[in-house]
């Protein structure tokens, strides 16, 4: 199954020069949303994996899914002040702007083994940023899933010494 077919190209947004990758259409297709799910998890299959953590917003959606299927917990990072509980923060560049990120403090415990989880790695700040958060409260940082990959932005160096696993690539 060739999923670049669900991904729409939308130029400049959200700003001008900027080609957004739309991930809607592979969510509207079963047969591909449960593909994309299978394909980022697969290369994790040998690995022990206790939570996931999930990016604001559309990690959630894959990292929710991947989650189920393991029968991993569910971390969500979440944008700055959305968070009930006390928070561990994080603030990090973005291909198009700032970014401050929170976790609750007390999703990670000691040792925990942890993969990853976004829709789309571009410059790989916001990944760096969530590997920071994991190791600052000791956890383990077990890799990196993208459904897409913008290989031209470098991402993968921002994240030299992690594994990186991306489905689709640009
Ligand atoms: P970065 O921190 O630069 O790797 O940016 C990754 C985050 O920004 C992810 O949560 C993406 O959803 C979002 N993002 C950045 N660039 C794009 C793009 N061209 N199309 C869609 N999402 C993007």
């Amino acid at each position: 199954m060739d999923l670049k077919e669900f991904i729409r190209d939308v130029p400049d947004f959200p700003v001008r020069g900027i080609i957004f990758k739309d991930i809607t259409p592979l969510l509207l297709n079963g047969e591909a949303f449960r593909f994309a799910i299978k394909s980022m998890l697969e290369p994790y299959k040998g690995e022990k994996v206790d939570k996931i953590l999930a990016v604001e917003a559309r990690g959630f959606i894959f990292g929710s899914a991947m989650a189920y299927e393991r029968r991993a917990g569910l971390i969500i990072a979440r944008k700055k002040g959305k968070l009930p509980w006390k928070t561990i923060s994080l603030s990090y560049s973005l291909e198009y702007g700032e970014e401050t990120i929170e976790i609750h403090q007390d999703s990670i415990v000691e040792g925990d083994r942890i993969l990853i989880v976004d829709d789309l790695i571009a410059t790989g700040g916001t990944a760096k940023a969530l590997a920071s958060l994991v190791e600052k409260m000791g956890g383990k940082v077990v890799g990196f899933s993208f459904l897409v990959e913008l290989t031209f932005l470098n991402g993968r160096k921002a994240l030299e010494g992690y594994r990186v696993e991306t489905t689709i690539k640009y």
